[in-house]
């Protein structure tokens, strides 16, 4: 039969309390020691004696004998648990007593022990000093010592001996308690937490890890079960399970009793632990004791409790906290911070050669937003990871990085450009309404790779910009090119920005002439970057960085404006049908600022959009037609005239050329390269010329650099030229004084 237990929260009533309650040394039995140190064995006979047979606060004495302070060093040295020390101070020596106190005090660091000295000769009694310096708790002489004044002392100084202990050892415990709150707080995750409240009470208790964590896990609205958290010790085997499994009545009666009642159960060799914080629903925690629990035990217990509560408050926040710094909020999915970690401990385990990460771009997801809404979009984006989740999930990793972009790892044979783009094939279901969405990729081969997660992030970042770069391209792997190009291009951006800051850009004015006549009609404006140590760095290197990083915009508006300034110079002059062409930039074209900034630039410097010239690439004539056949529709009512440059290494089709209205084609110079150097020979140029010439558009070639070439384009009716057979770039001043010989 199970001896009969109460429980109580505030008044914790023992059966058993006699013995039970009292000093927390827990093998030691439940007597108190009093040691009785004197040379004279008729006060050790008349002592015990007078002491036998007596109970003091429940327990009864046992005595330890030492003749001399020598043999009471013996004792002392492997004896603790020692209450009281009756000591005679004159024994071997005068002050044999004393320095035994000394001794115990000083050096064996027995501060607990209540001393009791007494001696036989008044004369003898130690200092007022030493007293109080040893803390010695009374001092009789012998013939005071009667029976009565014996149980008295030996009384009073076991009270207070008791007492110190409760004290040190609540000390000791809270130390213990912080220590154990602090570790406790380290653990992430309530399992975790759970088992370590077990082993940190145990610690408290001094008693052997050995018990059950649980909690309340509902069911159905009704049926709520209560189920192993963490089990630790001999209860390992029920971790997770229903605490029903356990097979021993105790831990699962008194664990259901004190859910019931929320309350704690002292039992006479366990305990049940009712835990319950303000964010966080009811835990119980079953603990082996092995032996009832004392005061002071209960004591440590309840605020060890109340400051594991506070922790269990704190476990619910860390683990919301963890979810937000480590998953996406709105697909449920790794976010771009789990995912570095994910990566980062896939490398350091070692990945298979064809391991690969990618990054996967919803091509135009701010279109679609802006059009149908965030709550369209939001609804796109969770169908895309739903998707994504659940054909791929199982067997590789999912993220979601950013807004519209995820990212898949794993193997080569699933994560590759063809297994991506049929996830894309059918169309998603949004609100009843069918998107079909694309998306464009960015992978890098985790096996090839040096650094870390993040590192290879942005190697897949800088292969998506190249697939999305790349028109029709779709995806793009990494390679180790890229990255040195790109990082080269990041060095390049600063150098551009200070160098434009500066004022250290120039532009050069190459002159385009009229083929029959040899004479000047005009010139184009060509930017120049010449570096501190006179390098010449090329625009075709620097103006896609100055458009990727934005600085095109006031770049660009600067030569519109140098240009513009210098058209009117000239004009001054008198070179008065002069043009002066001007490259622009498509990211400078669709800026929506872009045709007040040209009237504003017009307007500021007084020039003339007759003699305006915008050279745009036959690229950007390709792009989004609508709106750039009203650009440049507004752009020809300012005056100005346009020019596609680099004309034949697009695509436009005819139709598409007759509606964008361009007054001149500008034939690239591979072609006029073609006219001698290949066997293809002319034909492109003479194409481009008889297009022109059939819609009406002014033509000139460009790149022409010896005579040959310029013969034939004469003879095929090119009526304009520009290349170094005529003239290289030259300054402003080199401009002009060209242009004065003419
Ligand atoms: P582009 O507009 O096609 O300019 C013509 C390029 O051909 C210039 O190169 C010019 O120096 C070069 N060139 C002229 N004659 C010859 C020749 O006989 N042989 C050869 N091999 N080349 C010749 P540059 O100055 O290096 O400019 C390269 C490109 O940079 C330009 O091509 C243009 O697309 C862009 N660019 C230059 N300045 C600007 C600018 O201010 N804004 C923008 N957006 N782009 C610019
Ligand atoms: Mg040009
Ligand atoms: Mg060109």
């Amino acid at each position: 039969m199970r001896p009969p237990i109460t429980h109580a929260e505030e008044d914790f009533e023992f059966l058993d309390e006699g013995i039970a309650d009292g000093v927390t040394a827990q093998s030691a039995p439940p007597v108190w020691r009093v040691m009785i140190v004197d040379d004279d064995a008729d006060v050790h006979s008349a002592t015990v004696f007078a002491l036998a047979n007596v109970e003091m606060l429940h327990r009864p004495l046992e005595f330890l004998h030492a003749y001399t302070a020598a043999q009471a060093r013996e004792i002392l040295a492997h004896e603790q648990n020692i209450a009281v020390i009756l000591l005679d101070v004159v024994m071997e020596r005068q002050d044999a007593g004393l320095q035994l106190v000394r001794h115990i005090r000083e050096m064996l660091k027995m501060t607990e022990v209540r001393i009791i000295l007494h001696t036989g000769q008044p004369g003898y009694a130690p200092e007022l000093d030493a007293i109080r310096d040893f803390d010695i708790n009374d001092y009789k002489t012998k013939s005071e010592l009667t029976r009565i004044k014996l149980f008295t002392a030996v009384t009073s100084a076991i009270r207070s001996y008791e007492q110190i202990c409760a004290i040190n050892a609540g000390r000791r415990g809270l130390d213990l308690i912080v220590r154990a709150s602090t570790e406790l707080m380290a653990l992430r995750g309530l399992q975790n937490f759970a088992a370590g409240v077990i082993v940190q009470v145990a610690g408290l208790l001094d008693i052997k890890p050995q018990g059950l964590f649980c909690a309340q896990e509902r069911r159905s609205s009704k049926e709520a079960d209560l189920v192993v958290i963490a089990a630790v010790g001999g209860y390992a085997a029920f971790a997770n399970g229903p605490v029903s499994d356990i097979g021993e009545a105790r831990a699962a009666d008194s664990l259901a009793r004190t859910m019931a009642r929320r309350q704690h159960i002292y039992g006479p060799d366990f305990i049940t632990l009712y835990l319950s914080g303000n964010a966080n629903r009811g835990f119980v925690a079953f603990l082996d004791t092995g032996r009832p629990l004392s005061r002071t035990d209960r004591r440590l217990l309840e605020v060890f409790r109340s400051n594991i509560i506070v922790g269990l408050d704190n476990v619910a926040l860390v683990s919301r906290l963890h979810n937000f710094a480590f998953y996406d909020d709105l697909s449920k999915l790794p976010n771009r911070t789990r995912l570095v970690n994910i990566i980062d401990e896939m490398l350091a385990a070692g990945v298979q050669q064809d391991t690969t990460l990618s990054l996967v771009d919803i091509d135009h997801f701010a279109e679609i937003n802006d059009a149908l809404g965030h709550q369209f979009g939001d609804l796109l984006l969770l169908a895309v990871a739903d998707r994504l989740q659940s054909r791929l999930g199982d067997k590789l990793i999912v993220a979601r990085v950013g807004g519209d972009m995820f990212s898949i790892v794993g193997d080569g044979s699933q994560v590759n450009p063809a297994t991506i783009g049929a996830l894309f094939d059918t169309p998603f279901n949004i609100d009843g309404q069918q998107v079909q969405i694309s998306a464009t990729v960015g992978l890098m081969r985790l096996g090839e790779h040096a650094g870390g997660g993040a590192d290879a992030l942005k190697d897949a970042n800088i292969a998506l910009k190249r697939a999305k770069m790349q028109q029709r391209a779709g995806h793009f792997y990494f390679t180790r090119s890229m990255g040195i190009e790109s990082r080269e291009r990041v060095r390049l951006m600063h150098a551009l920005r200070a160098a434009f800051e500066e004022k250290k850009l120039s532009i050069a004015y190459q002159p385009q002439i009229d083929l029959a006549t040899r004479k000047p009609v005009g010139a184009e404006a060509l930017l120049r970057w010449k570096t501190d140590d006179g390098k010449i760095i090329s625009p075709d290197a620097f103006i896609p960085i100055a458009e990727y990083s934005g600085l095109i915009i006031s770049l660009g508006e600067w030569v519109l404006r140098a240009a513009c300034q210098e058209l009117v110079r000239l004009r001054t002059l008198g070179f008065n049908d002069f043009m002066m062409s001007v490259n622009v930039s498509q990211v400078q074209f669709r800026h929506p600022d872009f045709l007040d900034m040209l009237r504003l630039a017009l307007d500021d410097t007084g020039a003339p959009p007759a003699f305006v010239e915008l050279e745009i690439t036959e690229s950007v004539a390709m792009q989004e037609p609508a709106v750039l056949i009203k650009t440049l529709a507004q752009i020809k009512q300012t005056g100005i005239s346009i020019a596609i440059d680099d004309f034949g290494t697009g695509f436009s089709s005819l139709s598409y050329l007759q509606q964008l209205h361009v007054d001149r084609l500008k034939i690239d110079r591979s072609f006029v390269r073609e006219i001698t150097g290949s066997s293809r020979g002319s034909s492109i140029a003479e194409m481009v010329i008889q297009l022109g010439r059939n819609l009406g558009l002014s033509v000139i070639a460009e790149g022409v650099e010896n005579e040959r070439q310029a013969g034939k384009l004469a003879s095929l009716g090119c009526p304009l030229a520009q290349g170094n057979l005529f003239a290289l770039p030259m300054t402003n001043e080199q401009l002009l004084d060209w242009l004065k010989v003419r």
